[in-house]
């Protein structure tokens, strides 16, 4: 029996053409690959432009350079997400506004958002993380805050009711690291519709770019990353398609009692599996099997990762992610795993400890 991590990347021998392609033609500056990556973004989302950077963490900030956030600004972030969040505000020089999430989705709460902005002061944009292909509560949140910026990191590729995720806000912003939906390695996306913020994001990422207020460093991705990129977004429909497909090989296998919501949904690109169990030590127990049988079942998110822990803010204000954090279990799903792997962790759906 061998391991089966909690993530791994899918890597094809078009992927390693794509990006031998570059390496053999001579010109391995950043540049032309870079901008193919860039149209191919801007015509999946139909119009606008696209630059891609070297992480998602600086696309988030690339976000808030487009959106002109003066420094000091609110800018909201829901409290389960990743760090990342918190330092894209900061690189801004603009302050968080934390905000606790959904109970099931665990996507930002517009209550909690409202409540925050009453308590706190009124968010001048807010990053809105889609949690693992979930689609956030949009036009709500919008209501309360107008900059939105949608963090596609879990969720590019979902077509939610809103449309196509990332087209609702103001911004979209992915990462293209190595374990997102597709990866060039690293990387980030930063995408706009609006020409003014579009162009405010491009003018800030080039070499030639002056300003009093923001220091210059190297922002563009490299054409080697690009090309890998560019090669894998080609397979998204695939990769949708096979992340479904285990899905739904879970779903079938899995006690009613510990099955996610909202996975089916057509429209949805299944990021992560998550169980919600009853209690911490019904979580525990359950991690200790999967692990004993070699599967790399994963906590994810863990408590003193939640952004209002990491800043030592009240825990009372997020009892949604304080309940998270505590019972979700996150199962191996992407599409390197093979047919064997799926049912391997399938079986061991239907054996679980009760
Ligand atoms: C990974 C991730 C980021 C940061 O992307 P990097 O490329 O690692 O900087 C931001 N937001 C979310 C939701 C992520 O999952």
């Amino acid at each position: 029996m061998t391991w089966i991590d909690h993530n791994a990347p899918l890597v094809t021998a078009n992927d390693r053409a794509a990006v031998d392609r570059v390496l053999q033609s001579g010109w391995i500056a950043p540049g032309p690959e870079r901008h193919r990556l860039e149209e191919d973004l801007a015509s999946y989302f139909g119009s606008g432009r696209t630059v891609a950077t070297t992480s998602g963490t600086l696309a988030l900030f690339l976000a808030l350079v487009g959106l002109d956030a003066p420094a000091g600004a609110l800018i909201a972030v829901p409290t389960y997400s990743c760090v990342a969040l918190l330092d894209a505000v900061r690189l801004a020089g603009c302050r968080p506004l934390v905000v606790d999430v959904e109970p099931d989705e665990l996507t930002m709460s517009p209550e909690a958002l409202r409540d925050a902005a009453e308590r706190i002061g009124q968010p001048y944009a807010a990053f809105v993380v889609h949690t693992y292909g979930a689609t956030a509560a949009l036009p709500e949140l919008a209501k309360i805050c107008p900059n939105i910026v949608e963090d596609c990191c879990h969720s590019f590729g979902s077509e939610g009711p809103y449309g196509r995720h990332g087209t609702f806000g103001r911004v979209a912003v992915s990462s293209l690291y190595a374990t997102k939906v597709f990866t060039g390695a690293t990387g980030g996306l930063c995408w706009s519709a609006d020409p003014q913020i579009a162009e405010r994001i491009t003018a800030y990422t080039q070499a030639s770019f002056r300003s009093s207020r923001w220091p210059r460093m190297t922002l563009t991705l490299s054409d080697l990353h690009a090309a890998l990129a560019r090669s894998q977004l080609s397979r998204l429909a695939q990769v949708r398609e096979r992340r479904a497909w285990i899905t739904n090989q879970y779903l079938a296998a899995c006690p009613d009692a510990l099955a996610p919501t909202g996975l089916p949904d057509p429209g949805r690109l299944v990021y992560r599996f998550v169980l919600r169990c009853a209690d911490e030590k019904e979580r525990e127990r359950l991690l200790d099997f999967f692990h004993l049988h070699e599967v790399d079942a994963s906590r994810l998110t863990q408590r003193h990762e939640l952004l209002h822990r990491e800043l030592g803010f009240d825990s009372h204000y997020f009892p949604a992610a304080e309940a998270a954090v505590a019972r979700t279990l996150s199962l191996p799903l992407y599409p390197a795993m093979s047919d064997a792997d799926v049912q391997r962790v399938c079986d061991l759906l239907t054996q679980l400890p009760r």
